[in-house]
């Protein structure tokens, strides 16, 4: 400053990423410790169920979380079956998420279990990110008894790699300087979002490292992955815009799914739309919202996208109207190529106390009332008795 020398007061961007350790499996360990050390999985026991969590010990056996449930029953004979309690999880969730938020504002809870939090500004009251990290695991253990792995990086993107690094019960620092080697050797899988297939063209095209992709001109990873091919190359030169956002009220309600197959059978995708549509009436009503607007989207196999949506004349939270608008979006959507992710959302929320204006003509089309009850009394059984443990008859048979 006295030479005259230009001082830098932007502060560098240091971002973290915490995930609970096998959370929903931990948190049933916790409540029964005879579980211990057990191949565990929480998750439904019907036929078509699926893991939604996994303990490390069921992972040795190459179980994981989205696993059809007798494809893990397969793979370990002695696998015991937790069904899921929400409501715990949730309960866990809002202290670990009250312990995050006492060291900044800025935390964006992406999961259940999982957040960003913005530390850039934080050193001055909470030390180095190290001692940072330290700090709130200890005290999140204190609180809940559970682990959780912290990763901290420049960016959001780098952060969250960071955190699966040292799993369970870990700290990892990607420090600015070390990003380039980084980045420079990070095999494709670990990138978020990379999955079989982009996996797969990726390794086509001779790409195994993120380092690698910088080679490729945009173009071509644009045609071979669309949107999703240039977030590589931005990511691959280490840059991350998307900031740390905390959670606004909310705005919208959405479910989707990558099927297993890709099809064009419309009847296979109405029956996929049923069950968000289950799904996303089930979170409007417990959050006591209504939506007036319900859209559909319908990723290709080559990884185009489309979004279809319609808006109601009056509000609902009704489940079967819903998935009557999904549908209809869906059967007046020209299918060409095979699809293979579809989900459904709802917007232009309303709390459900704020006055519905009434139609004038009431057409009967959009009626919540009959429906309603039989909402209601789905709804109780899905809270009692975990997600997927009772659905309307329909198409959704030929869905799985
Ligand atoms: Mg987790």
């Amino acid at each position: 400053m006295l030479n005259g020398e230009i001082v830098d007061n932007s502060i560098p961007p240091v971002i973290m990423h915490l995930d609970m350790d096998a959370f929903y499996a931990s948190v049933e360990v916790l409540d029964n410790p005879d579980l211990a050390g057990k191949c565990l999985v929480v998750g439904g026991r019907s036929r078509r169920g699926v893991v939604a969590a996994a303990s490390y010990e069921a992972r040795r056996y190459g179980i994981h979380s989205a696993m059809p449930m007798f494809q893990a029953q397969k793979r370990c004979a002695d696998l015991v079956v937790v069904p899921p309690r929400r409501k715990r999880y949730q309960a866990v969730s809002r202290q670990v998420m009250g312990l995050i938020r006492e060291i900044s504002p800025l935390v964006e809870q992406v999961s259940i279990d999982e957040a960003y939090v913005d530390i850039s500004g934080c050193q001055r009251l909470h030390g180095p990110p190290s001692v940072l990290a330290r700090d709130l695991k200890a005290r999140i253990k204190a609180v809940t008894h559970l682990t959780c792995s912290i990763g901290i990086a420049p960016n959001k993107f780098l952060a969250k790699i960071a955190s699966d690094m040292e799993k369970p019960d870990g700290i990892t620092l990607i420090p600015a300087e070390t990003v380039p080697d980084f980045i420079h050797s990070l095999p494709i899988e670990k990138v978020p979002g990379v999955g079989k297939r982009a996996r797969g063209v990726l390794h086509e095209m001779g790409i195994r490292a993120l380092g690698d992709i910088i080679q490729y001109p945009e173009a071509t990873l644009h045609r071979r992955l669309g949107k999703f091919g240039r977030r590589l190359i931005q990511l691959a030169r280490g840059i991350e815009s998307a900031p740390v956002t905390p959670q606004t009220p909310v705005k919208s309600i959405s479910g989707e799914e990558t099927l297993e197959v890709d099809t064009r059978n419309k009847r296979k995708l109405q029956g996929y739309l049923m069950r968000h549509a289950e799904e996303v009436g089930h979170r409007l009503r417990q959050k006591n919202m209504k939506a007036r607007t319900v859209t559909i989207k319908i990723k290709h196999s080559d990884f185009k996208q489309i979004t279809r949506s319609r808006t109601l004349k009056e509000a609902t939270d009704a489940s079967e109207i819903i998935y009557r608008e999904a549908g209809k979006l869906l059967a007046r959507y020209r299918l060409t190529k095979p699809v293979r992710l579809i989900g459904m959302g709802v917007t232009s929320l309303i709390k459900k106390s704020a006055p519905v204006q009434l139609e004038l003509f009431d057409s009967g089309e959009n009626r919540s009332d009959p429906w309603s009850q039989v909402d209601h009394v789905l709804d109780a059984i899905t809270d009692k008795f975990g997600k997927g443990s009772i659905r309307k008859a329909g198409l959704e048979d030929d869905a799985v």
